[in-house]
């Protein structure tokens, strides 16, 4: 399979599908993991533009983790929408060019605007992606409209799974690739006493308790027309 997971921020991600990817691409799917925003305004002292470029290196170098193949679609904090043609284009092709099976993404209801425009975003160049006329110079062939999978909320606030996916044997990767965002996960520790990997690592904990395995991710399909499947497409 071909899996593409789509998330707002560099980080997001790795907190809420890392464990699910780790063990897609431990099987031998072709992951690919893509960030729509820069995370440029995500620290009060380091300065946007210098704190794109850290984001996408520390994004990187978590996809470099899982083995994955990594995308940005060139938008900036706060400004993810829809709407925002240059990214829409841009999400569209890289949606093209990977011609994903399974399409992981935010649910629209997470606690930061971006991850809601995300999900909107995903939603539109997904279908976009499957109309050559949309992009008549894209090089890539259209790619049919994948199924799409929301994945966890934020530590799981209004967010009720369908689908877990059992990551125990993936949680230290998991951990492990969200600990390549020092720029967040110092900052947050050390201003606002939070613990990104004692979070991320809580939150899978939970989400196992519930269904009966040490760690877990949950997810829920975007249960819509030519969008579903016949069989479980979770590892
Ligand atoms: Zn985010």
């Amino acid at each position: 399979m071909k899996i593409l997971a789509i998330g707002a921020h560099p980080d997001d991600l790795e907190i809420n599908c890392y464990g699910t990817l780790a063990k897609f691409a431990a099987r031998g799917d072709k992951v690919g993991v893509c960030v729509v925003s820069n995370g440029n305004l995500g620290h009060e002292e380091i300065a946007p533009d210098d704190l794109a470029r850290i984001r996408l290196e520390e994004a990187k170098n978590a996809a470099d983790i899982i083995g994955a193949e990594f995308f940005f679609a060139g938008a900036d904090d706060l400004h993810v929408d829809p709407q925002n043609e240059k990214v829409i284009l841009e999400l569209a092709r890289i949606i093209r060019g990977f011609a994903p099976d399974l399409v992981i993404t935010h649910s629209d209801r997470d606690y930061h605007s971006d991850h809601n425009e995300t999900y909107r975003s995903v939603f539109r160049a997904s279908f976009a992606a499957s109309v050559g006329h949309f992009d008549p110079d894209c090089p890539d062939p259209p790619a049919p409209s994948a199924p799409i999978y929301m994945m966890d909320n934020l530590t799981g606030v209004g967010f009720i799974p369908t689908e877990y996916v059992d990551i125990t044997d993936y949680i230290d990767i998991k951990l492990r690739a969200l600990a390549c965002h020092k720029s967040q996960t110092q900052w947050m520790l050390d201003h606002d006493g939070i613990d990104f990997l004692d979070m991320a690592k809580t939150c899978s904990k939970a989400r196992g308790y519930q269904c009966g395995v040490k760690y877990a991710e949950g997810f829920r399909p975007d249960v819509n027309y030519a969008r579903m499947s016949a069989s479980r497409l979770l590892p």
